[in-house]
């Protein structure tokens, strides 16, 4: 097992659009190979083939970071897309179970879907497609795979991996061209693995794993990548050396210890683990200096088919507007709603409730996953 990064930079970085010191090293290979590699969640993607559409407004998004206009120059290089919102499980420190009441239960529609993809899939290099919620709860998710792959984007998906497959989905997921699958695994064993990912069915996920790694194997593919993702708390730390075996034997690529920010007193069970090497650093001070970039460059569509200006609006509070009005997606994101909530984010970010704690004001690492290892 080799470790491929601690804490690295990429596309991601903190809240910046693109850090030019990823970008410069890719310039040759954007300009004359016309592929881009980058690292998304401590993770590698390479992004093959782009259009002229991709490359010029990639580097004309970029440039938002110097200016942050209410009305961002270009358009957006991420999409993240919530297929649903509701779970089979429940975490006790995710906004699914803490906040339903704040959302009713929404499945995307596929309609809404390809509208998204259509209007701005030709500039997009990534999508995120998950939420609040398990994606591969929406019957539609392999096609919504196979149209983002239709557009050349990037498709990165996390799931809880607690779900009944059918053989026909596992094919889906390893044929519908899917480049990144994450399954969220918080322990060895059933006792200590359901006690966070409650209602969770350990030998169901590892099942689920083990064959979408047999098909893969059927297919002779590389992908879709496999990552083993572990949050690391007090009660599973213990178990690290056993997660790393299973992942090794389940045949996946990567295996990612995260941490996790928001521990309370409510949750004794769940707390910061003990080993200091796992812990998030916390960054009381510099928050005031925090410069967030979220609403220019991530486009975001809940499962209401809001566009909103970050995934913790869980309720859509600060809604750029809904592609139900039949407005286009780019004239939503450039639109008036949009531009008046850039100019009040650019004066401060405190008073809008989903950013008065948001992890990465808080936090000292650049991502809550610390440690990518491959396999
Ligand atoms: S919660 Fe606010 S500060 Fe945090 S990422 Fe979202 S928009 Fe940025």
């Amino acid at each position: 097992m080799g470790k491929v990064c601690e804490k690295y930079s990429g596309l991601d970085k903190i809240m910046k659009i693109f850090n030019p010191k990823d970008i410069i090293p890719e310039l040759i290979n954007i300009l004359l190979k016309r592929q881009i590699h980058f690292n998304f969640d401590l993770l590698p993607f390479l992004g093959k083939d782009l259009s002229n559409e991709k490359i010029y407004n990639f580097f004309i998004a970029g440039l938002n970071q110097f200016a942050q206009q209410p009305k961002p120059l270009g358009y957006p290089v991420i999409a993240q897309v919530e297929p649903v919102n509701f779970c089979n499980l429940s975490c006790p420190l995710c906004l699914t179970t803490s906040q339903t009441e704040a959302r009713p239960k929404k499945m995307l529609s596929l309609n809404a879907y390809q509208t998204f993809i259509h209007d701005i899939g030709a500039y997009l290099l990534l999508l995120v497609l998950w939420g609040w919620g398990e994606p591969l709860l929406n019957p539609d998710i392999i096609k919504m795979i196979q149209l983002a792959k239709s557009k050349n984007i990037l498709v990165h998906l996390s799931t809880n991996g607690s779900v009944r497959l059918s053989d026909q989905k596992v094919e889906g997921l390893v044929n519908s061209g899917l480049d990144s699958l994450v399954f969220a695994v918080d322990g060895a064993t059933q006792e200590s693995y359901s006690s966070y990912r409650k209602g969770g069915n350990l030998n169901l996920v590892l099942s689920n794993l083990k064959r979408i790694v047999r098909t893969k194997k059927k297919y002779n593919s590389h992908f879709p990548i496999i990552t083993l993702r572990f949050i690391i708390m007090a009660h599973n730390e213990k178990e690290l050396p056993q997660m790393k075996k299973i992942a090794h034997e389940a045949g996946v690529d990567f295996f990612t210890v995260r941490g996790e920010a928001y521990f309370n007193d409510k949750n004794n069970n769940f707390s910061k683990p003990g080993n200091t090497r796992y812990q998030l650093e916390h960054n009381e001070k510099n928050q005031a200096s925090f410069i967030c970039m979220r609403p220019w460059k991530r486009i975001i569509m809940d499962a209401s088919e809001e566009i909103i200006p970050c995934e913790f609006d869980y309720k859509s509070k600060y809604s750029f507007g809904n592609i139900k009005n039949n407005d286009k997606v780019l004239k939503i994101w450039k639109g008036k709603k949009a531009s008046r909530f850039r100019k009040e984010f650019n004066l401060g970010t405190n008073h809008f409730y989903h950013c008065k704690s948001c992890i990465h004001k808080i936090i000292k690492n650049e991502f809550c996953n610390l440690e990518t290892m491959t396999i």
